[in-house]
């Protein structure tokens, strides 16, 4: 992610602020642009025939702009949600804003990285759509299927999650980790689209055919294999070639954006931003010579402040060769 100024008086923003709070400006992001820009008519800003905010800037905490000539009210990222909670449900609203926060992130970063985003508009039945559901009064389970994405909002619920997190024995949990890795799921069907693809992943995930159902019974029946550290990036992974996969396309997302952010702050040299999709082998190589050494001093400076690592994984070699082909797939197409 960037790093943002108010145009108008020079603060520093983040990516969620949709008010400036030193000069009172109100600031919203255009994707277009990836910038945060001063709404408005004074200097350096745009104007209310040219944008409008989304309607979601209430219900979603949504800063961001949808074009004037644009049929929908809905910017983006709000218009890829086909189902949210009912206005009266004020805890889901909550958590339903919290996914829609991540899911922002999510869009900017598969913008960046030039993948297509293809939505149930143009494809009804396999383009990209989440339904972000309340789990307090039937049961929901968070995943991928034909393109449709869904979250338990229940995830949301900070204390929750961490129970979650602390049950399963994982060493990270968050509303992005979800929507990155769901999100894994569905570019399978866009990124492995034909039979030499198909036959490297299976070289390197294995059979995405195997019976999913069993796989989940051996999962939570026998936990993961002894020794998944040498060639899963996390035990979850370890449950079935799919969700390998989606682990695998989440952390590429996670190492990339991290970078970004990184050199966007002179923490990282600024040829590593996401705006050159450094393609190829070579690409790939660079990515991880920054990643390594960045995210070990990034490890110490948390445990300085007496946190767990913010990156609390190994990426072994067989690891290593999987998100070199989540890689290749992700640039190709840039
Ligand atoms: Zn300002
Ligand atoms: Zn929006
Ligand atoms: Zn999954």
């Amino acid at each position: 992610m960037r790093d943002f100024a108010c145009s108008h008086c020079g603060q520093q923003l983040a990516f969620e602020n949709s008010v400036c709070l030193s000069c009172g400006s109100p600031i919203a992001y255009s994707l277009t642009d990836r910038n945060l820009i001063v709404v408005g008519d004074t200097d350096g800003v745009v104007d209310a025939d040219t944008f409008r905010m989304c309607a979601n800037l209430h219900t979603a905490r949504c800063n961001w702009l949808v074009d004037a000539d644009d049929p929908s009210d809905l910017c983006a990222s709000c218009r890829l949600t086909r189902t949210r909670p009912s206005d009266d449900d004020a805890e889901a609203m909550e958590a339903y804003a919290d996914t829609e926060d991540a899911k922002r992130r999510l869009v900017v970063e598969l913008t960046e990285l030039d993948l297509p985003i293809t939505g149930r508009a143009e494809d009804p039945t396999g383009g990209l759509t989440f339904d972000l559901l309340s789990s307090r009064f039937s049961p929901v389970v968070t995943g991928h299927e034909d393109g449709v994405i869904t979250i338990d909002l229940a995830e949301g619920d900070d204390v929750h999650r961490e129970q979650l997190r602390v049950s399963m024995d994982e060493p990270y949990r968050t509303l992005l980790g979800h929507v990155r890795h769901e999100t894994g799921h569905y570019y399978f069907t866009v990124l492995v689209d034909d039979p030499e693809k198909l036959k490297r992943f299976r070289e390197l995930f294995g059979d995405p055919d195997t019976d999913y159902q069993a796989a989940i019974d051996r999962h939570y029946s026998e936990g993961a294999p002894t020794g998944w550290e040498d060639d899963y990036v996390s035990s979850y992974a370890t449950m079935h070639p799919a969700e390998d996969w989606a682990e695998t396309f989440a952390h590429y997302l996670h190492i990339r954006d991290t970078i970004d952010t990184a050199a966007a702050f002179g923490f990282a040299p600024a040829g590593a931003t996401l705006d050159r999709s450094q393609p190829g082998p070579a690409g790939f190589d660079r990515l991880i010579e920054l990643w390594l050494p960045l995210v070990w001093s990034l490890n110490m400076i948390n445990r300085s402040m007496g946190h767990t690592d913010l990156y609390p994984f190994v990426l072994p070699g067989p690891v290593l060769e999987k998100l070199e082909f989540v890689h290749e797939l992700c640039t190709a197409t840039a």
